[in-house]
């Protein structure tokens, strides 16, 4: 007899614990499985026409945010204009330097190399080139050829208190939790390489639930491993597939790693539960740590997750404003400011 009243207390202890709601950060915005983003690099040089001509209006139209990585020194006043227009169709200008140089001398480099000398042309003139002809600061440094050094980075990070540098491992994902963002992995496609690896890399982003930062070129152009704009559009079309079915978010080097501080620096928890084990008050509670210039973090969101037993609410409200909220797969998700900390949510 005791055993049984033992077991009922049991299985009465497990079916309370699963009806109680939970809340969770999701690893990446709207509750995505991995992430994306597209770097395309040399905008500006005559060779990577492709980037303006074709790239900003093919994914402008499909809603996919790009970066595109401008070399500062060939940049005249249409290409100025352009990046403006491209910065308004959600797309990111990064920093490619000035004049394309290779960062370590190599025996393959005939464009001739830089190294601290040159700081104040390639970094200095063409963060602030970039600054003055869009209004906006590029946060992120790509070095042509991929070639550095850590005195690069290390100005980059301390003197110039940019946001991250592409300066990590090649062929590698990076992980949905924030790492040094100075050391961002990346993939960069190549002439030998053959088309279909470009949407396998989605596919892996998706399965390992990470964040896949791929690097192109032109298309329909000179410049190195252009693709023709079909082939680019067949990947977009992939890549937009994906994004509708909440399995890849696509986005930005800047708003992938300012959700990756956001979720370093706040949790979420229920506050407040009714009789019918349904969360009615979340909050959002702040973390300290160590933030970047906070002007290049570029949103305040984060997407919360919330399961329950029953019911969805009829509307939940941060600050008295209303945030619209999905139901997908059982779960509840909705995006919140992380700066108004309550979240009230009615039945
Ligand atoms: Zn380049």
């Amino acid at each position: 007899m005791k055993t049984y009243f033992i077991t009922l207390l049991f299985i009465i202890q497990v079916l309370t614990a699963a009806a109680q709601p939970k809340a969770y950060i999701a690893p990446f915005r709207h509750d995505a499985v991995g992430a994306y983003t597209l770097i395309h690099d040399d905008f500006g040089a005559s060779y990577a026409r492709g980037i303006e001509e074709y790239i900003d209006t093919m994914n402008y139209n499909r809603k996919l945010p790009i970066c595109f990585a401008a070399i500062t020194g060939q940049c005249d006043f249409r290409d100025w204009k352009k990046a403006k227009e491209m910065i308004a169709h959600g797309h990111q200008i990064l920093n490619h330097s000035m004049t394309h140089k290779c960062g370590q001398p190599q025996s393959w480099c005939t464009f001739g190399d830089w190294n601290e000398k040159d700081f104040p042309e390639e970094i200095d003139e063409s963060t602030d080139l970039i600054i003055k002809n869009t209004g906006k600061h590029p946060a992120f440094f790509v070095f042509p050829f991929d070639l550095f050094t850590d005195t690069m980075l290390n100005y980059l990070q301390y003197t110039k208190h940019y946001l991250g540098a592409r300066a990590g491992k090649q062929n590698a994902l990076n992980d949905a939790a924030l790492k040094n963002p100075f050391l961002i992995n990346y993939t960069v496609f190549r002439p030998e390489d053959k088309l279909p690896i470009l949407n396998e890399m989605a596919d892996q982003a998706i399965q390992s639930k990470s964040w896949a930062v791929r690097v192109m070129h032109g298309i329909e152009d000179e410049s190195w491993a252009h693709i023709t704009a079909e082939e680019y559009g067949t990947h977009l079309d992939y890549l937009q597939q994906l994004v509708k079915q909440h399995k890849l978010w696509m986005a930005t080097l800047s708003d992938v790693v300012t959700y990756q501080y956001n979720k370093a620096t706040a949790s979420v928890n229920i506050a407040e539960q009714n009789s019918q084990a349904q969360a009615t008050k979340l909050l959002i509670e702040p973390k300290k740590i160590k933030l970047p210039d906070e002007k290049l973090l570029t949103h305040h969101f984060l997407t919360v997750v919330l399961t329950q037993a029953t019911g969805s609410p009829k509307a939940i409200t941060q600050a008295k404003q209303n945030i619209p909220f999905e139901l997908r797969d059982g779960k509840i998700i909705f995006d919140v400011n992380i700066i108004a900390e309550e979240i009230t949510l009615t039945y």
